[in-house]
């Protein structure tokens, strides 16, 4: 009654999801921060975070809970938190009350450590009671439980022996791992404790999943939830694929990149793009207007928020032969448009102009409330390539020289 239907989607089903969109893999990533220095500032971020990609959840350390529970309140994220944590070595009284502080505080998921020496120990009626009480102690408060088995310490017997005492003491999920242990998930270990659980319990992979494929891997063997701390990156890969071929629009905006050159301006180009249908061009006319605020991304977007209407903003998605600067960055952010792809980072932008105001774009992005999803670095040689000719026989003009007031 805890579980929902994503935790307990069979393989096939949640690979048919994610064909239809593989951005819907936020939907089973439990957005992770559990590292002993973060920070209240760090906490609010993967809050933002996880209601701006739909994430299932943020999963964090006790401390944070009631900051949690305010900052997604009114969304479908959930708030996740950790008992016996990490070494579950504590005692069953301690592992019950923090379980019912948790769900005082507002948590309604609880990922428990079991005790992992009493396991090896072979006392499995032991753990199989702990486990229990547990469960008991989160679904008297309305939270479903998940018992981290941390596999890295465990036999293949070891594995199959405590998802069976997790499974009977009405445990909602079995999960792989702490991420403070030797290793993270294993494919294997996950395919094991899903052919043990069969399906009618949540699996859930996590230490050490860093990109889309890793996820995509994980649910293959059976997981069915993902805990790490890569979500933002996750999604924009999976972005990247909902769109296909990136590269074909990316050498259009190099080439009006080029062309802005030939008229007499900077190396810039962009356009924007919906349904995979060129809406818009527009290239850096800074000289030729006399108007330093003319870059390409600038006229773009100035040129479409006049034409079109927001929702068609919001399902555009605006190629840029450079990652956006932090003006241009802005205007993207108040024009509503959705997506931005960019070839050359700033930063190796930076490297040719010798700048040194560099902002990510994804850096001003976390900071937002809307949703702007970047991919890039997309063709970077070949963007950069562009930038490397140019830069060589003329003068950075980013920064203003005070000395002189001149560009
Ligand atoms: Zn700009």
């Amino acid at each position: 009654m805890f579980l929902s239907d994503l935790d307990v989607a069979s393989v096939e089903n949640l690979l048919t999801f994610l064909d239809d969109d593989p951005r819907q893999i936020a939907r089973l990533i439990d957005h992770t921060l559990l590292k002993p220095d973060a920070t209240e500032r760090m906490i609010r971020q993967l809050c933002r975070e996880a209601v701006r990609y739909g994430f299932a959840s943020v999963c964090v350390n006790p401390t944070h809970v009631p900051l949690c529970a305010q900052m997604v309140a009114g969304s479908d994220v959930r708030v996740c938190t950790v008992v016996g944590f990490p070494l579950g070595a504590t005692t069953t009284d301690d592992k019950i009350r923090e379980t019912k502080t948790a769900i005082e505080h507002g948590a309604t998921e609880i990922d428990m450590v079991i005790n992992i020496g009493a396991l090896k120990d072979g006392e499995y009626a032991f753990v199989s009671e702990q486990i229990a009480a547990v469960v008991a102690a989160a679904h008297a408060g309305g939270a479903l439980c998940k018992v981290i088995i941390e596999t890295s310490y465990l036999s293949a017997e070891e594995i199959v022996r405590v998802c069976l005492a997790a499974q009977k003491a009405a445990a909602d999920f079995v999960k792989t791992s702490t991420g403070f242990s030797t290793a993270g998930a294993k494919v294997g270990d996950v395919a094991l404790m899903r052919h043990t659980v069969g399906p009618t319990m949540g699996v859930k992979a996590s230490g050490g999943i860093r990109d889309y494929e890793a996820a995509v891997a994980m649910i293959r063997a059976g997981a069915t939830r993902l805990g790490l701390s890569a979500g933002v990156a996750i999604y924009e890969q999976a972005a990247a694929l909902a769109l296909g071929d990136t590269e074909l629009f990316m050498r259009q905006a190099i080439a009006l990149a080029e062309q802005a050159v030939a008229h007499g301006n900077h190396p810039f180009g962009a356009l924007l793009v919906k349904d995979g249908a060129v809406l818009l061009t527009a290239e850096n006319t800074v000289h030729t207007e006399h108007d330093a605020t003319r870059h390409a991304e600038m006229n773009l977007v100035s040129a479409a928020t006049r034409q079109f209407d927001l929702k068609t903003l919001a399902t555009s998605v605006l190629y840029t032969s450079t990652e956006p600067c932090a003006m241009c960055a802005g205007a993207i952010l108040w024009g509503g448009i959705g997506t931005v792809v960019y070839g050359c980072s700033a930063e190796t932008l930076g490297a040719f102009t010798g700048s040194k105001f560099v902002v990510p774009s994804r850096e001003l992005y976390a900071r937002a409330v809307r949703r702007v999803t970047v991919i890039g670095p997309v063709l970077e040689e070949e963007a950069a390539a562009t930038h490397r000719t140019y830069w060589s026989t003329h003068t950075p003009w980013q920064e203003i020289d005070n000395a002189t007031n001149a560009y």
